[in-house]
């Protein structure tokens, strides 16, 4: 029987959540939910008041933020499980963003050589995006997911209230992410997403379903990253340089998501002068990204630093850089390198951009 509190028909992610939690395979299992501080106030008790099977569970919680994304966090995540003897066959649920997922993710596949973890989503970022595909790791020296593993959870489920207390600024981050799966894949997804009529209408809950199909699909096609899964990087290879360059400068740093539009912008000015992406498109998609995401200020000064950061890229061989190019919008290719001299060119076209719109 399902504990409704609103008395209402249960959503599929009660009813699913509660049938995994009751069922008798897990019904005795260790569980462990994974939170962050606003994770704690504002996902923590909703979720108990409908999974009433995880309120016997031990709660971990750790700071929130990009910046706590690192092994010393992962120390006191792996102490606190040990210190409740978590085993091999319990189950760590991640309830947060991408962070959350990420690094609990990476913390239960390595501990006592694995035990099994579930994603609960709670940001746009990490239902539309980050809680899809397996890719669990944290950063090193703010180099951006620097140690991690593939390792696929036993389950993803996407409560779309949760969305409700996210701030403005988070889901616009998420919204970046799937602005990136319609460039890379579906330009229907991506005019949708894009349409200036009655954007009221347009029902996130579905626009966040078509961008976990598609993130899906590709990573289907190839989960450990050999191949195709690689267009998932468009606007990574600069954009992680930048977020990582605002970790280590900003007292309010870029979000994901933020640093992400600008990598888009600079990679498609690249996919425009390699001769793939037409004007037309290249025009659309910076007009688009800079309605939405005001210009960060990067100057001649800093770019040797990004540039330095990029070569981290784990995309790169033998210290050449890889990018994911945009053929035309909704096409994308991967493995093109770029010279020096057109990436900065390409920076130059965003501080064009910056100065612009002063
Ligand atoms: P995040 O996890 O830091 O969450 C953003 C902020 O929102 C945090 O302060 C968090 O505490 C807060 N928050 C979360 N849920 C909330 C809610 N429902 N209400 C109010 N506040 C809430 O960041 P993110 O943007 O979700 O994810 C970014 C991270 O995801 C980056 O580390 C990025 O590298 C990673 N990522 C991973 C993948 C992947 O494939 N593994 C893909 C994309 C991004």
């Amino acid at each position: 029987m399902i504990d409704n509190p609103l008395n209402e028909i249960p959503s599929k992610f009660i009813f699913d959540l509660n049938y995994l939690v009751d069922s008798s395979h897990h019904i005795d299992t260790k569980k462990f939910i994974l939170v962050d501080d606003n994770t704690y106030i504002h996902c923590l008790p909703l979720l108990l008041d409908m999974i009433p099977g995880l309120r016997h569970a031990t709660v971990i919680k750790i700071k929130s933020g990009e910046e706590h994304k690192n092994i010393n966090t992962c120390v006191q995540i792996w102490e606190e499980l040990e210190k409740h003897h978590a085993e091999r066959s319990s189950i760590l649920f991640n309830l947060g963003g991408g962070v959350i997922c990420d690094m609990g993710g990476f913390v239960a596949s390595t501990y006592k050589r694995g035990m099994g973890f579930i994603h609960l989503p709670t940001t746009l970022t990490a239902m539309a995006d980050a809680s899809i595909g397996g890719k669990t790791g944290i950063d090193l020296n703010n180099i951006k997911n620097e140690i991690g593993l593939f390792a696929f959870p036993k389950g993803i489920y996407v409560y779309h209230d949760f969305l409700k207390t996210l701030s403005e600024r988070q889901l616009l981050s998420g919204f970046a992410e799937m602005l990136k799966h319609g460039l890379i894949a579906d330009k229907e997804y991506w005019d949708k997403l894009t349409t200036k009529d009655n954007p009221e209408e347009q029902d996130l809950e579905l626009l966040i379903d078509e961008s976990i199909r598609i993130k899906q699909t590709i990573v289907d096609d190839d989960p450990w990253d050999t191949g195709k899964r690689n267009i998932l990087n468009f606007g990574h290879t600069i954009g992680h340089a930048i977020e990582s360059y605002s970790l280590k400068h900003d007292e309010d740093p870029l979000l994901h998501g933020e640093a992400v539009a600008i990598g888009m912008v600079i990679e498609s000015y690249l996919s425009h002068e390699m001769k793939k992406l037409s004007t037309h498109d290249l025009h659309l998609i910076t007009a688009e990204i800079l309605s939405h995401f005001k210009p960060y200020p990067i100057d001649k000064e800093n770019i040797s630093e990004i540039m330095k950061l990029m070569s981290h890229d784990k995309k790169s061989k033998h210290n050449l850089l890889k990018f994911v190019l945009l053929n035309k919008i909704g096409e994308a290719e991967w493995n093109a390198t770029c010279d020096e001299k057109l990436i900065l060119n390409a920076f130059e076209y965003y501080i064009n951009l910056q100065q612009q719109s002063v």
